[in-house]
């Protein structure tokens, strides 16, 4: 399996609880490297943009309020296979299905409020990564 990277994004909702170094922390132990990192507030214009393709879906305003209700933390992730075993640390959209020892099913507050984002392919993890990071911030 090859060394890939991906894009993650602490949401509100954990880092309003001071928990970005616990999810952090189980990223790492998973078995990521955090080659980027940074905090930020996101504007509606951004998040609109991030999650485009959901905008047709009837939680797409919800959506845009919660991820512009705090600061997140946007990293980059790189290790084996990064895509999958990001998803895997995470567990599921819905906490209620997500497997016992995930960032979702120990942290997230509901299906919305649920902690962290990865994405969910090579190909938008790229188009995710440089829709928040400059290569010169991406230190490997
Ligand atoms: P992900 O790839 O596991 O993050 O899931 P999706 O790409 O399907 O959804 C993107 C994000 O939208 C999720 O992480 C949730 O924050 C939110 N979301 C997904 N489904 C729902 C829903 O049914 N209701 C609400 N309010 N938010 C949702």
């Amino acid at each position: 399996m090859a060394v890939t990277r991906t894009f993650s994004i602490i949401k509100p909702d954990a880092t309003r609880r001071n928990l970005t170094g616990a999810v952090t922390k189980m990223l790492e132990d998973g078995g990521l490297r955090v080659v980027a990192s940074k905090r930020i507030q996101m504007r509606k214009e951004q998040a609109e943009g991030f999650y485009g393709v959901h905008k047709e879906r009837p939680f797409f305003n919800d959506l845009v309020a919660f991820m512009t209700s705090g600061p997140v933390v946007v990293q980059v992730l790189e290790g084996e296979d990064a895509v999958a075993r990001n998803r895997e640390i995470m567990g599921a959209t819905n906490p209620a299905d997500a497997a016992e020892g995930t960032i979702r099913k120990t942290f997230a507050e509901s299906i919305e409020a649920n902690s962290a984002h990865g994405s969910d392919s090579d190909e938008n993890a790229k188009i995710e990564i440089d829709f928040f990071f400059t290569a010169d911030e991406i230190v490997g």
